[in-house]
């Protein structure tokens, strides 16, 4: 007998092609794949699991198009001090790790996001070279048995970077080869790959074309960080002899639909519309900009660009949490104040954001981010009729403005219900949380330790 989930009772929003919405919705879920969704007949569904569905809004699971889920540890840390006493406290957690602590860091931050109702996540890993694929491929196994849609950008170095990190090319093209041909596309292709040069100018320009010559073997979306503060461009001065984020990627044939760029406060005008001009898509992280000061998302310079965008959390780390919800809120928030008005972007665009348009972005847009027929079976249920966001009538603004991570309270991932009235069915959370907690106590004193 195969798995079926119905979900009935709530308010529907699909983000399909018409934007489909039923005020008293029913999704039918059957194995791991949306089977329909329309209207409630009333129609008795024999041998299936019912989530009622009352007072929520049932949507998509949201995807979450940039974290770092190795962050988790140190995500209440360093926030009052400055970037680089912050990014040298994370990465003092980070080099303590065990085997054992790097797992149970990813196994946390997936409960994470699960609970905030984010069913695809793409997690930007980069670790000390010495360990090889080992800590990636026990991040992929984890995520696996999770249920989550999760793409692993596995972070890579040759040049001007910290020694431990950096890989010949040929290490690199080696171990991404190994990587992708063992998961990409596996767990009913669930886990992907993407190559992730690990910042700007720390790749040569023979690592950039190696990086476009493995996204369009295997077809991969090459994703990187740029432009996050005006840092990078006296980095790239050095290395490259011109402050351009844009440049050493152009040279390397690293622009285009295929590639993604987080962070991108600081791109000019031109480099703006040379993103535009080649279609690179630009995932918005609103939260870890405004929490670590840096600089907020280039939203008005991109949004009508006539390219699909992307909704990010960030890590844990710099954005406290993994609540999409929150973002969301950050991103119309600055927006809008940038603009001087609602019209910079409205609460609609925002959700396909976090769905549809993110999913595109992504180039997962046919698997993942509407509830259609044939679709992944990752449903979420948002609740709707507490004092947080009731009486919640225009619900785009609700979900919006009034909503949070917390609100989330049933989730389907991959047609497995892996949470229920808010409760994880698909591990024990306390005790997950209570081993992260007292690892995390243990590797704090360790960072006193060293310094
Ligand atoms: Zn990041």
């Amino acid at each position: 007998m195969q798995r079926k989930i119905v979900i009935r009772g709530g308010h529907v929003i699909t983000m399909d092609p018409a934007r489909s919405t039923y005020e008293n919705g029913v999704v039918v879920c059957e194995g791991s794949r949306i089977a329909s969704v329309g209207a409630d007949t009333g129609e008795a569904h024999a041998d299936a699991e019912i989530i009622d569905a009352s007072g929520c809004v049932v949507m998509p699971g949201l995807v979450n198009a940039h974290t770092h889920l190795y962050a988790m540890f140190g995500r209440s840390l360093s926030f009052d001090q400055l970037f680089p006493q912050w990014l040298a406290t994370q990465k003092g957690i980070i080099a303590q790790f065990t085997r054992e602590d790097f797992a149970l860091c990813i196994e946390a931050a997936i409960v994470l996001n699960l609970r905030c109702g984010n069913t695809s996540v793409l997690d930007n890993l980069a670790v000390a070279a010495a360990t090889g694929n080992d800590f990636y491929s026990t991040a992929l196994d984890i995520a696996a048995r999770y249920h989550v849609g999760y793409t692993l950008a596995r972070g890579y170095t040759d040049q001007l970077n910290a020694p431990d990190y950096i890989e010949t090319l040929p290490v690199i093209e080696k171990l991404m080869r190994e990587l992708i041909e063992r998961y990409h596309g596996s767990a009913d292709g669930r886990l992907r790959i993407s190559p992730s040069p690990m910042l700007p100018w720390a790749l040569s320009n023979e690592g950039y074309r190696l990086t476009r010559r493995l996204a369009d073997e295997y077809k991969l979306g090459i994703h990187m960080h740029t432009a996050e503060s005006s840092d990078y461009a006296v980095m790239l001065q050095k290395a490259f002899g011109s402050p351009s984020n844009l440049k050493p990627y152009a040279d390397g044939g690293c622009l285009g639909p295929d590639v993604q760029l987080l962070g991108c406060s600081f791109l000019t005008a031109e480099e703006l519309v040379e993103v535009a001009r080649t279609g690179t898509r630009i995932i918005f992280d609103p939260s870890s900009g405004m929490n670590i000061g840096l600089g907020g998302p280039p939203t008005l310079g991109v949004i009508n660009n006539g390219h699909p965008s992307a909704i990010a959390t960030n890590g844990m780390a710099s954005a406290g949490g993994q609540d999409l919800f929150r973002a969301m809120q950050n991103l119309i928030g600055l927006a809008r104040l940038e603009k001087g008005g609602p019209q910079a972007l409205s609460t609609q665009r925002v959700l396909e954001l976090a769905t549809i348009e993110g999913a595109t972005a992504l180039g997962i847009g046919n698997e993942v981010g509407s509830l259609e027929p044939g679709k992944r079976a990752d449903v979420i249920c948002v609740d709707q009729q507490q004092a947080y966001s009731a009486p919640a009538i225009d619900v785009s603004a609700s979900l919006v403005f009034s909503t949070t991570g917390h609100d989330v309270r049933d989730v389907v991932a991959n047609g497995h219900v892996v949470v229920r009235d808010k409760i994880l069915r698909a591990g024990d959370e306390k005790e997950i949380m209570a081993r992260a907690t007292a690892r995390a106590r243990t590797l704090v004193k360790g960072l006193a330790t060293a310094a």
